[in-house]
């Protein structure tokens, strides 16, 4: 993640030499001018930002720390928006929620993953699909909210997004919903028609908020639609899509400074969680690559059940952990988004984040077959792992489809990583195996 920006700070900031030395100081800020054009900043927030970083370092007394103290307070006060961050919940619920944006932006996926935020913050969610331009958004709707567990309102028959909007409103308010979030058409690029079916619903609506959804990596581009779907409906937040992708990581800067209007949330990866409230300091932390650990911590705690980490801490200290525990662990880290998401918020890991491949750990191999194995065995062995004698383990071979040596193997990892767990629990270091994974 924005290995452009983040290693350019570093060069610039070792340009700084001296103690009250302007000279350097005027090469660090020609180096850091270079570097904000080339990750997409546009160019007269750039040039702004400079006079003030120059003439807050000269302030602070010119040295390295000062630019950096500099850079960091210019840049955290562009990202901070007058209004709100994250979600805001309307006195009359439901609150309904317009999700805007141009077809491939990441409107429907995001959609999904603020109604899964939602969701663990134990509101009611309803998803009402009114793309009906692309076929397939509301088959996709149909799977993320089956995977998610989120209500989902839609009609194959009906081919006005209006009535189909304005019936899901009334079962929202009759069924006492918390949150309606209405996913819309999306486009190509900005047309007449899709300004004015937006138009339509927005009036037959009335919503608390329209959120538009940005692709973080169209560049320049992202803050010009941004800026026409402002003129033209009104949109009371951003959400910056594919934020994990992003090399550059100029665009919330011109985002926030050019369009004016508050960054809510920031996209992470394609999974469901991988979603954050925009909180600009945190922000600008990461892109001078210091990473986010309290996001991280906060991110954790959403999902981390204290209760039964507490309890899997007991079982682990007594030796008794289960294979029924492993796979509750194991569904626990798959709720926590992608590894590079969480990599990307480790101090110092950011730019090695940046060079991952993402690693699907639900879908990897090992997981697969870690799974197949315990899907074979009887609720009693789940429970005992000392039972798996030798003619058990043949069984499993044949249940699971795995061989004999695959699943020795698994069943000596299980067996080191309980015992690892134990002493480490036994030391006082640990709150559950989570926390280890973690
Ligand atoms: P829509 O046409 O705007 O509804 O777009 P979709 O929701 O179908 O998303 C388009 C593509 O972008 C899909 O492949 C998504 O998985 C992907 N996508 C959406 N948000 C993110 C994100 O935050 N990070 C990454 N890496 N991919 C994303």
């Amino acid at each position: 993640m924005f290995d452009v920006i983040t290693g350019s700070i570093k060069s610039a900031v070792n340009k700084v030499r001296f103690k009250d030395d302007a000279a350097s100081l005027k090469k660090a800020t020609t180096e850091l001018r270079k570097a904000l054009l080339k990750a997409d900043v546009h160019h007269k927030t750039t040039k702004d930002l400079i006079y003030n970083v120059e003439l807050r370092t000269k302030e602070l007394g010119i040295g390295q720390n000062a630019f950096l103290k500099a850079l960091q307070e210019n840049l955290t006060s562009i990202l901070t928006a007058e209004g709100n961050q994250g979600f805001v919940f309307s006195n009359t619920p439901p609150t309904t929620i317009l999700m805007t944006g141009l077809q491939g932006s990441g409107k429907t996926t995001t959609t999904g993953k603020l109604a899964n935020y939602l969701k663990q913050r134990k509101k009611k969610v309803l998803i009402a699909a009114c793309d009906l331009q692309r076929l397939a958004a509301v088959e996709q709707l149909k799977q993320i909210c089956a995977q998610i567990e989120v209500d989902l309102y839609f009609d194959d028959i009906e081919k006005d997004p209006v009535k189909i909007a304005k019936a899901a409103q009334e079962k929202a308010k009759k069924e006492l919903y918390d949150v309606l979030l209405v996913d819309t058409a999306g486009r190509l690029a900005i047309d007449t028609e899709l300004m004015n079916q937006l138009g339509k619903v927005k009036d037959a609506l009335n919503p608390d908020e329209i959120f538009y959804v940005a692709d973080s990596l169209t560049g320049h581009d992202a803050t010009k639609t941004a800026s026409s779907f402002k003129e033209q409906i009104g949109i009371d937040g951003v959400i910056l899509s594919k934020f994990d992708g992003d090399t550059k990581g100029g665009v919330a800067i011109s985002l926030a400074e050019q369009v004016g209007v508050p960054l809510r949330f920031v996209g992470t990866g394609e999974k469901m969680p991988d979603l954050e409230v925009f909180i600009p300091d945190r922000i600008v932390s990461r892109l001078m690559g210091a990473g986010d650990i309290e996001g991280l911590a906060e991110k954790t705690s959403a999902i981390i059940d204290e209760k039964k980490a507490k309890e899997v801490t007991k079982k682990i200290k007594k030796g008794e952990f289960n294979f029924n525990d492993f796979l509750e662990q194991l569904k626990m880290m798959s709720k926590l988004g992608s590894m590079k998401s969480i990599l990307g918020m480790i101090p110092g890991m950011s730019q090695m984040a940046g060079q991952l491949k993402d690693m699907d750990f639900e879908n990897s191999d090992e997981i697969k077959r870690i799974k197949a194995l315990i899907g074979s065995m009887t609720p009693k062995e789940r429970n005992e792992p000392s039972l798996l004698n030798p003619s058990r383990k043949k069984r499993l071979s044949k249940g699971s489809g795995l061989s004999e040596v695959q699943v020795n193997k698994i069943l000596k990892q299980f067996k080191s990583a309980s015992k690892m767990a134990k002493q480490l629990s036994n030391k006082g270091g640990m709150k559950g195996l989570s926390s280890m994974m973690s």
